[in-house]
């Protein structure tokens, strides 16, 4: 089913897009869409929990790539079904608003559509369906309220654990998870914590670094030194180079005007450098490129260099340094540079890596992901993205719920209770969300191994003898209350998987026509086409660092230099 495709790794439509011939009113329309969205959603149950399958992604080049990364795996696969990429989109709404839960959302979505289609089959209009899920959905989001706790700190390790939990083994989990709240207890913010990974060793060489830790990142030339103490750092956002002309001064033509514009970008190269040196920077990152000869007066002035700085790292650098960025030479002084106690570079393996650390206002924290190949590597690099989003606000906001389906049981219970109280047919989608809300704990149970009725039957017992907590442990198979194993879950996200899966699921459902404009594509009312806006023309010479608007103003230079 899944075949590559350049880019857009999986290419073939795991849902067949709807064609001219195929427009659906009504039933039809919402059956078809209720289909489509209910594979795309069976294609991630089976991720759901800690010991969720993995799946397979093949591009086109037959790379592969390993995941039971419910959001990532929706990002790769190509859904054509509008319907079904309703789903694909809640699971990218619930990721980057929480950062866990997609999994639960989109599964949970697909219950809600299967039980609204059982009523549908019994005549209950969609309406009432919709109406129905809407009061549950209220009600189940105030349960949440009263069944939520609060965490202590020290907890913060149990929710990065329940995150973990299966997806990586279990010496690793507390391993990563002692990372992740370490860096998140440093670096405060996601924003401060950098993350990046680098094939190889195994998942517990995985480093905290209390600094800016720049892969691949090593001295331009072998001269340079290899570490500096009291580092004063300068940022530059432009190649260090000069590649364009002012034509009105040099035209090369010749061999002649050849080697006067080689001696001529020598020798702004070398002021630049000077007026380097002169601020006194002695390491200086660079975003770009650094010309040869650049490199050659930097090493001379017993200045190290770092070229190619990936784009995070060097955002990173400007935070923990306090290094204002410049793009020009006539820019640099001493008020731009940061200050690093300490910068070194080091080796893993084979490559070089270069830490930035000791600043004085320490908030920044890298992270660097080992593993035993890069496809490894890369997978707990997205965990890691992922638990760190998750803490940063469990830090802030310290609510959580009990996991392992403790939660979802505990709101089915509730809510079969508060359908008894309506007396219309509202009541059957009530009930109807209820049992959908127990797909979660028998998906989990199902992906286990376990006996799902047998798991069912008895956390309804144990629920409906006041045991609210009460959900499954799959380290053990046991049940048990769940909050005191510390398995559980940040409230944020378990209230915006709900949220995500019943918008959906009621948009999907209110859906009773699907047309097909003329042309494929559908005209918007002129009010919601959005025009990206023109982007400004990149001014002349804007990537030279050592050229002002593509001219070398000499005079200028050289007026700083006196
Ligand atoms: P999602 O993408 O929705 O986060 P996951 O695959 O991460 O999906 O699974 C999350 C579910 O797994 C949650 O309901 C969570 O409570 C449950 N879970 C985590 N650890 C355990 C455990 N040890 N035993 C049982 N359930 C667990
Ligand atoms: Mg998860």
């Amino acid at each position: 089913m899944f075949q590559p495709q350049q880019n857009e790794p999986i290419s073939e439509p795991i849902s067949e897009p709807i064609s001219e011939k195929e427009q659906y009113t009504g039933q039809d329309a919402r059956r078809m869409n209720i289909l489509a969205a209910r594979i795309v959603s069976e294609a991630v149950r089976s991720t759901l929990g800690p010991k969720g399958m993995d799946k397979m992604l093949v591009d086109k080049t037959k790379d592969v790539a390993l995941t039971d990364n419910g959001a990532l795996i929706l990002s790769l696969i190509n859904v054509k079904h509008p319907a079904g990429k309703m789903i694909v989109e809640i699971a990218k709404t619930v990721k980057s608003e929480v950062g866990d839960g997609t999994t639960t959302a989109v599964v949970l979505a697909g219950e809600l559509l299967k039980k609204a289609e059982e009523l549908m089959d019994q005549g209950i209009h969609p309406a009432l369906i919709t109406d129905g899920f809407e009061i549950a959905r209220k009600e189940a989001v105030g349960y949440l309220d009263e069944l939520k706790f609060e965490i202590k700190e020290s907890d913060l390790r149990n929710v990065a654990a329940t995150i973990l939990h299966g997806k990586v083994v279990k010496k690793d989990v507390d391993y990563l998870a002692d990372i992740a709240v370490n860096a998140i207890k440093i670096g405060k913010e996601k924003d401060n914590i950098y993350i990046n990974y680098r094939p190889g060793g195994n998942i517990q060489s995985t480093d905290l670094i209390k600094g800016v830790m720049i892969d691949l990142g090593k001295r331009v030339h072998p001269s340079m030194p290899k570490t500096v103490k009291d580092a004063k750092v300068l940022l530059i956002d432009k190649e260090f180079d000069i590649k364009k002309m002012d034509k009105a001064k040099i035209e090369i033509r010749d061999p002649q005007s050849m080697s006067a514009f080689a001696e001529y970008r020598e020798k702004i190269l070398k002021i630049a450098v000077d007026m380097i040196a002169r601020s006194g920077a002695n390491v200086v990152f660079c975003k770009k490129n650094i010309a040869d000869v650049a490199m050659f007066y930097l090493a001379k002035a017993g200045i190290l260099a770092v070229r190619d700085v990936e784009e995070d790292a060097f955002k990173m650098l400007s935070k923990y340094t306090g290094a204002t960025v410049v793009s020009n030479a006539n820019d640099v002084s001493p008020s731009v540079l940061g200050y690093a106690g300490f910068v070194e570079e080091s080796r893993i393996g084979l490559e070089e890596l270069m830490y930035v650390t000791g600043s004085s206002d320490p908030k920044v924290v890298s992270i660097l992901i080992r593993g035993g190949s890069e496809k490894i590597a890369l997978e707990i690099k997205r965990r890691m993205e992922d638990l760190i989003q998750v803490l940063s606000r469990a830090q802030r906001e310290k609510d959580v719920v009990a996991g392992g389906g403790a939660v979802e049981m505990e709101i089915s219970k509730r809510l079969r209770s508060f359908a008894r109280k309506l007396k219309d047919k509202k009541q059957l989608a009530v009930n109807a969300f209820a049992d959908a809300v127990e797909v979660i704990p028998k998906s989990i149970a199902y992906n286990g191994g376990l006996d799902t009725i047998n798991v069912l039957v008895k956390l309804r017992a144990e629920h409906v003898n006041g045991r609210e907590r009460a959900g499954l442990d799959l380290r053990d198979g046991e049940i048990k209350d769940t909050s005191k194993c510390g398995i559980v879950e940040h409230l944020s996200v378990k209230k915006q998987a709900l949220e995500s899966a019943v918008g959906v699921a009621n948009m999907i459902l209110r859906i009773d026509d699907v047309l097909i404009s003329k042309g494929g594509r559908t005209k918007l009312p002129a009010a919601r086409q959005m025009q990206a806006p023109p982007m400004p023309p990149t001014p002349p010479g804007a990537m030279d660092f050592a050229a002002k608007d593509g001219k070398i103003d000499l005079r200028h230079v050289e007026s700083i230099l006196k």
